[in-house]
Order: structure tokens, then sequence, then C-alpha cells
């Protein structure tokens, strides 16, 4: 028997509705807000996430999917939503057709981490990206279409954890002042810090194991020019303004090298260590780092497997998958075509039917229909058509009723409203 691969699920039974629920509401907050699709290749160059997400980052030294193609080219299962999206955009010229341009993706994303609850190999992302604004406005539009999907997904228990990262004017000042601050500290913080401390001394200050003297080192809050910090308090004005909760947090620097100024995560309280939902912020410098026009640009990520395990939580009710709703049996060859032709007229009212495709006695297309959670069963018997009716049983209360072939559609549909 063949296994799946670690890290990977199957996706099906009670666990499809979810999905449907939480990518319908996606598109349609996406819609709401103007945002239109991308969908794009599962894979790319390499050097596109290298160059994007940067060479010191966990993802590109230890996480991604990497291979070499037949053709000698090294390839890369993308392990997140937004260097492909970009890439996208510049390769189509769409900054021809105007900006901003307001883009959003659904869709799996491939990163080798050890997995755990809510956290694969193969995990799924809705992301929205606003290519070409550099307004606080902008800013302030993706945190709220953030908390706007949370909501009508039917979340409460979740906050949105805001921070600015500064800008290349400001951010040199800070490092330098965490170097400082960490070097008298450095034999006591953990291997990868110690990496990071040469590499990327912001993600000091996120390390789960060193969050103790974090909470002690100097503020990127300090240090912000005057652009950053306006643009910093301007954002926070318009999110209270417009009623978004959020929470600071000074040492929220997120994992990826191309941020910069407003970065924000969203925690869910009920999801344990794991608990950032989503996450994102500006990267005004990423479009000209990847070979495009000057294009200041922010955008952000959710994670389903993470959506779904918080929806389950919460105790969010999510609409079932309405499907198996009537059941045909039959007895008789000639009641098999007339039980067909019923199933394909009630089909075409837009009534789910599962037709009896195996040569059973009643009892068994019964069973059946019962493990189906069928809502109705309609039986076509011999007998009864020599008489024009059928029987029709509601599998839920035991109720039948004899009823005339020219009113099936009818009775059927007002059964199921029941
Ligand atoms: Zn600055
Ligand atoms: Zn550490």
């Amino acid at each position: 028997m063949y296994r799946k691969i670690k890290g990977t699920e199957d996706i099906y039974g009670e666990e499809i509705k979810y999905w449907y629920f939480i990518e319908n509401t996606a598109r349609e907050v996406s819609r709401i807000y103007g945002y239109e699709e991308i969908r794009t290749p599962i894979f790319e160059r390499t050097e596109l996430f290298v160059r994007s997400v940067g060479e010191e980052t966990d993802i590109v030294q230890k996480e991604m999917y990497t291979f070499e193609d037949k053709g000698g080219r090294s390839l890369t299962l993308r392990p997140e939503g937004t260097a492909p999206t970009i890439r996208a955009f510049v390769e189509n010229s769409m900054i021809a057709s105007g900006l901003p341009r307001r883009l959003f993706y659904i869709g799996p994303m491939f990163r080798y981490e050890r997995p755990q609850s809510g956290r694969q190999r193969q995990f799924h992302q809705f992301g929205i990206e606003l290519l070409g604004s550099s307004s606080p406005l902008g800013d302030a539009e993706a945190i709220m279409l953030a908390d706007n999907f949370l909501r009508k997904l039917g979340l409460v228990d979740y906050k949105i954890v805001i921070n600015s990262i500064g800008c290349e004017k400001c951010r040199p000042k800070y490092k330098e002042a965490l170097k400082e601050y960490y070097s008298n500290i450095l034999d006591k913080v953990c291997d990868d810090c110690k990496r990071r401390y040469e590499t990327n001394i912001l993600r000091l200050l996120d390390c789960k194991v060193d969050s103790s003297y974090a909470e002690n080192a100097p503020k990127m809050k300090d240090y912000l020019c005057t652009e950053c910090k306006s643009h910093y308090e301007e954002t926070k004005k318009l999110l209270e303004t417009l009623e978004v909760a959020y929470e600071e947090n000074f040492n929220l620097v997120r994992g990826l090298d191309y941020y910069n100024g407003i970065v924000f995560e969203i925690h869910h309280s009920r999801l344990g260590a794991q608990s950032a939902i989503g996450g994102g912020g500006r990267y005004d410098k990423l479009i000209e780092e990847i070979g495009g026009p000057k294009t200041p640009s922010l955008g952000f990520a959710m994670g389903i497997e993470r959506l779904i395990i918080a929806l389950k939580k919460e105790n969010v009710p999510v609409e079932e998958w309405r499907n198996n709703e009537v059941f045909i049996a039959h007895l008789g060859h000639e009641a098999k075509i007339e039980a067909i032709k019923i199933a394909e007229e009630l089909r075409k009212n837009e009534i789910s039917v599962v037709f009896n495709t195996m040569e059973r006695g009643l009892s068994a297309q019964l069973k059946h229909a019962a493990r189906l959670k069928c809502k109705l069963c309609i039986i076509v018997g011999e007998n009864e058509l020599e008489r024009d009716v059928v029987i029709l049983r509601n599998l839920e209360t035991g109720d039948q009723v004899e009823i005339e072939r020219t009113f099936i559609v009818g009775t059927a549909k007002e059964w199921l409203q029941d």
C-alpha cells in the first residue's frame, strides 16, 4: 500500500465543507474590496525566491522544496505567494493598466518544516497584494480586509498585532543599537540567534527561545524617521476611525526579508503555540529588487489549515455541503428506465439525486440511501408504475406517501424544504 508523503493531507468527507466555506468567503470579501484573482504556477525558478524572500531566511536556508528538472534548471515549489504574484505582475506589464493593482490568490504552498497541528509541508493560503500604493490608506485597507474576512467567517477570538520595522533610512541605526544590546549577551542566546546576529539581527526579536532578552531590547519605534513615524501614526488613526481593533507589539518583525514599514500578524487565542493565522506587511522595494519598476506595495496571507482549526475551536457552524438529497430506488426492469427519467427531472430542478446503479434488492438500496444521509427516497416499483404512482418516503421521519407521477418534482421540493 502506498502512503501519502509526510506533511501532506488527503482532504475529503466532513472536512470539505470547511474548505468551500473559507474559499468562498475569501473570494467574496476580495470581490467586495475590488481584488481580482491571480493563479500563478506551483513552481518557479529557485532564484526568484532566493532573491525576494532572502538568502538568510529560514525559508531559503532550510525549508524549500528545490529540485532540478530534466532541462537542468533549478526549480522550487512555491513556499509563499507574494514572489510569484510580483513576478507575474512585472512579467505581464500589469503596471501599464494603471496602479494600484489589487490581486488575490488561493492555493497550496510548500515548506519543508517539522509537521505539527496546523503546519503541513503542503499547506494552503489565501493572500492579497495591493500593488502600487505607498499611502497609509493602503495599509489600512489590507488590515480592514483581513479583519472583515475573519468576521465573515464568524471568528471572534483573534487579535491583530501591528508594528513598524522602519525603512532603509532609519533601520540601519536601529540595527546598530540592537547589535550593541545583544553583543553583551551573545553567549546566552540560542545557536540560531548566534547565526542571525550576523545575518539578520531583527530576527532575534521574535525568537521563541530568547523572548526574555527581546523584552528589554531597544525598540524600533524609538528610531523611526519622520516619514516612517507619520505613516505608522496615520495608519493607526485610520484603523481607530474605522473601529478595527489592534494591538501594538514592538518585537513583531516577520520572518521574510522583503518587509519594511508596517508589518502585522493575526493571532488566534485558542491555537496554542502556533497561534498565527495570518500576517503581512509592506514591501516597497521588492518589485524593484526582482527587476520591475519602483512600485511600493503591501499584502498579507492567511493559512487555511489554521483557519479551519480556529473555526472548530470556536464551534462556528459551517453550512453542510448540500448533496445526496434524494435517493431513487427501483424494482424491476421497467421501473429502472422510469426511475432514471425521474432522477434527471429532479436534477434539472437543482436537486441532488443519487441513483441506484447497482443490481441490488430494495432493502440493500434503502440501506445505502441511509448511509448517504439522503433525506428522501423515491421508490419506483412495477406495480405502482401500472397505476402511474411512485412511493415517496422521508428517511428522517419515516413518513411515506404514494404520489402521482406528475407531482413528484413539486412534492419532493416541498418535503426537502421542511
Ligand atoms: Zn524610516
Ligand atoms: Zn534565539
